[in-house]
């Protein structure tokens, strides 16, 4: 299968460069694939598990959210505001992400844009759970 170059860099530094088959992460119009000889395109990134092919075929899933995705000439950027490859993401921290915004989002009181944060972490935090890889820790 044809590849092209990929390069991920988030706000912590540069998370990948190489040559893959394809890249399927969430958009905030819906899931895109991105495969070689794409035509020129850029819209933003959502929140969801993102599944870069590489060359020989591996598959690599990472927690991908927010930012920027480009593909100009046959390249391909990445620039999110957060991104974990699956076997980087700690378990525990995201549960205790998840329980806190649950917690918060029972409060009756809580007013609009705070609901709206305690949502937000909510989604990274399952996106999270969602992303991982569980052979090493329980998610239960
Ligand atoms: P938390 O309350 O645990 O900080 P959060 O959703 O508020 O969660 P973010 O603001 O999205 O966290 O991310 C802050 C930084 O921490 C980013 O560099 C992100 O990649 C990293 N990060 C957040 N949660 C995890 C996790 N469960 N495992 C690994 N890295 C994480």
């Amino acid at each position: 299968m044809s590849t092209y170059h990929l390069t991920v860099v988030s706000m912590d530094g540069q998370d990948f460069e190489g040559e893959v088959q394809k890249i399927l992460l969430r958009t905030i119009d819906g899931d895109i694939e991105i495969l070689a000889r794409h035509t020129d395109y850029c819209t933003a990134i959502g929140m969801g598990t993102a599944k870069v092919t590489m060359e020989d075929g591996t598959e690599r899933k990472a927690a991908c959210i927010g930012g920027m995705i480009s593909v100009m000439n046959g390249e391909v950027r990445v620039l999110p505001t957060t991104w974990e490859w699956s076997e980087d993401i700690d378990i525990e921290r995201a549960k205790a992400a998840k329980e806190r915004a649950e917690e918060r989002l029972k409060d009756q009181q809580l007013d609009k844009e705070a609901r709206i944060r305690a949502e937000a972490k909510l989604y990274r935090a399952l996106v999270r759970l969602g992303s991982a890889r569980h052979d090493h820790q329980s998610d239960q």
